[in-house]
């Protein structure tokens, strides 16, 4: 359960307990198509302002939308990657209702007959898995974007970008199977990592490629209905959706506690007064008169396309873990990380099959890669390090040709420099010292250092033994093979 963070009701922890959340999401992704949903305009994101329009888009009478082909292809990818059953026969709609950013006076959607229906996706939390139902997947075509010089504080003038306006989206409304904002986290998480893994959307919450707008309703513990939702809009990145259910949460529960009741309606999340908002209450909603779109034909999709479509889908998210766990004897969290992207799963299998022991792999690959990646700001598709690279070095410190200590500062000029690990540490003089002499001599010079410690050792106190073999590595300059320094002081000590 996630903190609340945000205690601005006062009310007791006790009391908040007695309550559950309920909460679905519905998130808009943007579909990675080059051109728009119903014309040829591109899609690419910054150009300059109203570059990438037409008639179509800009609603002038006459235009006639076509469907993008490509669009409802990754429509159908994304819809069997959460396990929906994509319908033969689905149809889109007018969803009517004035707006400035929406030129034709109505936006293409799927109203009764959407693309895809009865869907699941896995979710990990708290070390386990829960299956959070998907209502369904349909398509719509995206608004174009205002904006508003001097806003917040004042609003002298306004524009219009209608590059956006017409871009492809796949809304997925989820079940409300969620119980929590950390829940809610953790399925927009999963999301996000199956829509990249089948390259259906870059995913890019900055540019709005991914975009979230969260139900919630909370009820007494142990009761079976659920209590009136509020619809949080305008939640563009993770942290924002965590603070604004966490808020919305207590904001309900504080409501009901005085004797109030929830009004169904939707808010705005204020990122900077960090509360909900009403925005509209369900009195003033809008009824947009949905009506089938008489400008496209209905969409059939085949049985024979849905399957060739299925037969080109890579592994998901969650069969990688479980074949990272069970092939290579990793950890469920390691393998979490490692099959968190596409890109990181295929350098840590490359390592694996350049022959390093699978473990210590997983380990190299997430201590010291991922944070000399992070050091540096650069992808894992940029690292200076090739998997070979890596597997070879991992196969050094495994056979104690080098100690560990030693191999992160060999991996460290890796990094930097891009050479083998071969080369590094014969030019640099890293090679383990396995030489018992020379081991002999540095463990009995720290012993005559000390004859304090080597006295209480003697005397059965072993918590000592450490500070030697830390001093005579340290003697080593790193490079004693641990084991026989261990061996070597023993000896030396009894
Ligand atoms: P609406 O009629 O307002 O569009 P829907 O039933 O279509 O409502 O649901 C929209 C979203 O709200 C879905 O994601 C669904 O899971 C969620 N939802 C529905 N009822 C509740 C509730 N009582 N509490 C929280 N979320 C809910
Ligand atoms: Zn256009
Ligand atoms: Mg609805």
């Amino acid at each position: 359960m996630a903190k609340l963070t945000q205690n601005a009701t006062g009310i007791s922890p006790e009391v908040l307990a007695g309550y559950e959340p309920v909460i679905g999401l519905e998130v808009h992704v943007q579909l990675k198509t080059a051109t728009k949903a119903f014309c040829a305009c591109s899609t690419r994101f910054g150009d300059a302002p109203n570059s990438n329009t037409c008639p179509v888009c800009l609603g002038l009478p006459g235009a006639l939308p076509v469907l993008n082909k490509r669009a409802l292809e990754l429509g159908i990818r994304a819809a069997l990657a959460i396990h929906l059953n994509v319908q033969e026969s689905s149809r889109f709609a007018r969803k009517n209702y004035f707006y400035p950013d929406l030129p034709k006076g109505y936006q293409i959607s799927m109203y009764e007959l959407p693309l895809a229906t009865g869907g699941w996706l896995e979710i990990e939390h708290d070390g386990q898995t829960k299956r959070i139902g998907i209502t369904r997947l349909h398509l719509e075509d995206d608004a174009a974007k205002n904006l508003h010089e001097g806003f917040p504080d004042s609003a002298e003038k306004s524009y219009v970008d209608y590059n956006r306006g017409g871009t492809p989206l796949a809304e997925i409304v989820s079940e409300p199977d969620l119980r929590s904002p950390a829940e809610a986290y953790a399925y927009l998480t999963a999301l996000k990592q199956v829509l990249l893994y089948t390259e259906v959307s870059d995913c890019n919450m900055e540019e709005g490629s991914l975009r979230c707008d969260a139900n919630v309703s909370v009820r007494r513990r142990g009761a079976e209905q659920f209590g009136t939702k509020a619809e949080v809009k305008n939640l563009n990145s993770f942290r924002h959706l965590q603070h604004a259910l966490e808020y919305e949460i207590e904001r309900q529960i504080s409501v009901l506690e005085s004797g109030g009741r929830i009004a169904q309606e939707t808010r705005l999340w204020n990122v900077a007064a960090g509360r909900t908002e009403p925005m509209r209450s369900k009195e003033f909603a809008h009824d947009y008169r949905y009506f089938p779109e008489p400008d496209l034909l209905p969409v059939r999709v085949s049985a024979a396309w849905r399957k060739e479509i299925a037969s080109t889908m890579p592994e998901l998210p969650g069969a990688k873990r479980k074949r990272f766990v069970r092939d290579f004897g990793i950890t469920p969290y390691d393998a979490e990380v490692l099959a968190s992207t596409r890109a990181l799963a295929d350098y840590f299998e490359a390592v694996a099959a350049a022959g390093a022991p699978a473990k210590p792999a997983a380990n190299w690959i997430q201590v010291e890669l991922l944070r000399q990646l992070n050091d540096a700001g650069k992808e894992i598709a940029e690292s200076p390090v090739p998997p070979a690279e890596l597997a070879a070095l991992v196969a050094k410190v495994e056979s104690g040709e080098i100690n560990g200590a030693t191999g992160k500062k060999v991996f460290a000029r890796m990094f930097e420099t891009g050479k083998p690990a071969a080369e590094i540490i014969a030019a640099e003089g890293f090679t383990q010292i396995s030489d018992t002499g020379e081991i002999e001599r540095w463990c009995r010079e720290v012993i005559e250092k000390n004859p304090d410690n080597a006295a209480k050792y003697r005397a059965g106190n072993e918590g000592v033994f450490k500070f030697f073999v830390g001093q005579v590595m340290r003697a080593s300059r790193g490079q004693a093979n641990p084991q026989s320094v261990n061996d070597t002081l023993k000896r030396l000590l009894s």
